[in-house]
């Protein structure tokens, strides 16, 4: 068995938080990309890593969400997808203690798949194949395919890396709670999401972003209904606040964390972080689940 699913055996595994945040708050602009500091600034990277590291994570994300050649290309950085996410595994690799793990992170390529849009589903999966092969080849332990809105998309992620293979994989779908309970915007349910992740391969069956932690653990509960694999849980700070077209999340890390406790109980075997979480609310999470760092 992979170090870090006998390591989720063990003790609740704490994932990082944000990292979009993290770079604005050290001088990314809007309309920069993320993902073009890993090898224009890779110093100002390696430190967010260490900051979550040092906060108690078990795990930290590569800075790759955009990492994809369909969306590095709105970008013009097409010609730039292998270095950027070969350097972004070292800056991770580099960062990371003894003992702990480095995922690489796979988003979305920001576009729909045919009907819905003009994204023919063979070119999106030979595009995570290139990423995760790129991710491999500079050394993550495990791959975290995240913020996927639809279950095509996520499924052609996770056919993707698995057949690149040599790691195991994480496959979150992201969900909204409506009154009916919780769904895709495209409309997938969760057993539906959990049943085709199980079939493709997933070893980490994972949901994030969109809800609160309160929701989430609503959630983790019935995709812990739903499969016998890990689960993979890393909700936003609350719900989003917008205020003059700004928007912020208003929870506490001590808020966040008291959830994060009913998450675990719900089933989660590891938690981390998305949007407006940072090393704080990590730090709070570890503490609560009685991980020292
Ligand atoms: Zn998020």
């Amino acid at each position: 068995m992979h170090a870090i699913l006998e390591l989720a055996q063990r003790k609740t595994v704490i994932f990082d938080g944000a990292m979009g945040t993290m770079l604005m708050a050290a001088g990314l602009k809007a309309g920069e990309s993320p993902e073009l500091w890993n090898i224009e600034k890779p110093s100002f990277v390696t430190d967010i890593h260490r900051k979550y590291y040092e906060a108690g994570s078990d795990v930290v994300h590569t800075n790759t969400f955009g990492g994809n050649i369909i969306k590095l290309a709105d970008r013009g950085l097409s010609d730039k997808m292998e270095n950027i996410n070969v350097e972004a595994a070292k800056l991770a690799r580099e960062a990371c203690p003894t003992g702990k793990f480095v995922a690489g992170d796979i988003g979305p390529t920001g576009k729909l798949i045919k009907p819905l849009g003009d994204l023919v589903v063979e070119e999106a999966e030979e595009a995570f194949f290139r990423q995760a092969q790129a991710l491999i080849r500079g050394g993550v332990d495990i791959i975290s395919i995240e913020t996927m809105f639809s279950l095509e998309e996520a499924l052609a992620a996770l056919h993707a890396a698995k057949r690149v293979g040599e790691v195991p994989v994480i496959s979150a779908l992201t969900f909204n709670r409506t009154k009916k309970g919780f769904f895709t915007i495209m409309g997938e349910g969760v057993t539906q999401a959990v049943a085709a992740f199980e079939k493709a391969g997933a070893d980490v069956i994972a949901t994030n972003c969109s809800l609160g932690s309160r929701d989430m653990a609503d959630l983790t509960k019935e995709l812990r209904a739903a499969t016998r694999k890990p689960i993979l849980i890393q909700p936003n700070a609350g719900k989003p606040v917008t205020q003059k077209g700004v928007t912020a999340y208003q929870q506490t890390p001590a808020e966040f964390a008291q959830d994060g406790k009913e998450i675990k109980n719900s089933g989660a075997d590891m938690i981390g972080g998305c949007c407006g979480t940072n090393p704080e609310f990590i730090r709070a999470l570890a503490e609560a689940m009685g991980n020292l760092p």
